[in-house]
């Protein structure tokens, strides 16, 4: 479905929709060296449009462009007024926020160093992205033979926007052969994460999650639900894992903002636990939708109000 919205907040205003455009030759099309975040605003139990854990995305947005050596020409706290700019101009609740940094037309080649950095916001209301069938009841997912960027190949930590092709190409194989999403092994063999998400396992009533060290982004879902189990006497651990660890697994979900918190009811063909959400799973997703939809106000400090 084609996105559409009345504004969008570009290098320091908000313009009309249609009059958000760039040339041909902007550096990032050609190259894909740019930074962007994605952010969900949820309209509260009481009727309150709030921003879950803007501070965060947007310091990690400044982190990516700080790895690829772009200066953004604004603040942190003016590209968090943008969001919350552009959400309040367009009248939204419920909708995702795509702040996006790229180098923009002048120069063309790899050692270009004179191309305006631009920033741009973009809100469009968005439903679930693996579908509510597949929150409610779980995905089918497949290890794709796509491997994860080595460390040293891509910058993990950074939402860099040529990462992403990586992430495509692992989800359009799965997705030819009629899977829901993609999970990626790193280049050792181990696993990373899903096309974009943070994964879990829980067996025996142990949770498991891959490390920040490694070749994952450092999702702030995962940091979330990392939180939430903690606040529920949960150890979350942190560890390398193989893909058969998760064909054994009792539970398996995978979690980021635009995906929630998503079971996985089947990998490559096999049934996960009895291939129904698992209770810890369900546990913490209600958890997760408490706090960033519900009344739960424990984490008031993961909330930026519109209003
Ligand atoms: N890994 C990848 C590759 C992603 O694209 C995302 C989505 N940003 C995540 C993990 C989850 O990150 P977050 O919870 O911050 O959205």
């Amino acid at each position: 479905m084609a996105i559409s919205a009345d504004k969008i907040w570009f290098d320091g205003e908000l313009i009309p929709f249609a009059d958000a455009k760039v040339h041909v030759l902007t550096h990032t099309l050609h190259y894909g060296l740019g930074a962007f975040e994605g952010i969900r605003c949820y309209k509260r139990a009481d009727g309150r449009p709030a921003i879950f854990r803007l501070k965060e995305h947007i310091r990690r947005l400044f982190d990516s462009c700080h790895i690829c050596l772009m200066e953004i020409p604004f603040s942190q706290e003016e590209i968090e007024r943008a969001c919350i700019e552009t959400v309040k101009a367009n009248g939204f609740g419920d909708c995702y926020l795509r702040p996006v940094v790229f180098l923009g037309d002048g120069e063309m080649g790899l050692g270009a160093r004179t191309n305006k950095v631009r920033v741009s916001v973009i809100a469009w209301e968005w439903g679930t992205y693996l579908g509510e069938e597949g929150l409610q009841n779980g995905i089918r997912a497949k290890v794709s033979s796509f491997a994860r960027n080595h460390v040293n190949t891509m910058m993990a930590k950074g939402k860099i926007n040529g990462h992403y092709v990586n992430s495509i190409l692992a989800k359009r194989e799965v997705m030819l052969q009629g899977y829901q999403e993609a999970i990626m092994l790193d280049t050792e063999g181990y696993v990373s994460e899903a096309s974009g998400e943070n994964i879990f396992l829980i067996r025996d009533g142990e949770i498991i999650t891959t490390p920040i060290g490694g070749s994952i982004l450092g999702g702030i879902t995962r940091d979330t639900i990392v939180q939430l189990a903690k606040d529920r006497d949960l150890n979350v651990k942190e560890m390398r894992f193989t893909r058969d660890m998760l064909y054994v697994a009792d539970e398996v979900f995978v979690v980021g903002t635009a995906a929630e918190v998503t079971p996985i009811r089947e990998i490559d063909n096999r049934t996960i636990g009895d291939g129904t959400p698992g209770p810890l799973t369900k546990d913490l997703q209600k958890a997760y939708f408490d706090h960033v939809r519900g009344s739960a106000t424990t984490h008031a400090e993961w909330l930026t109000f519109v209003d």
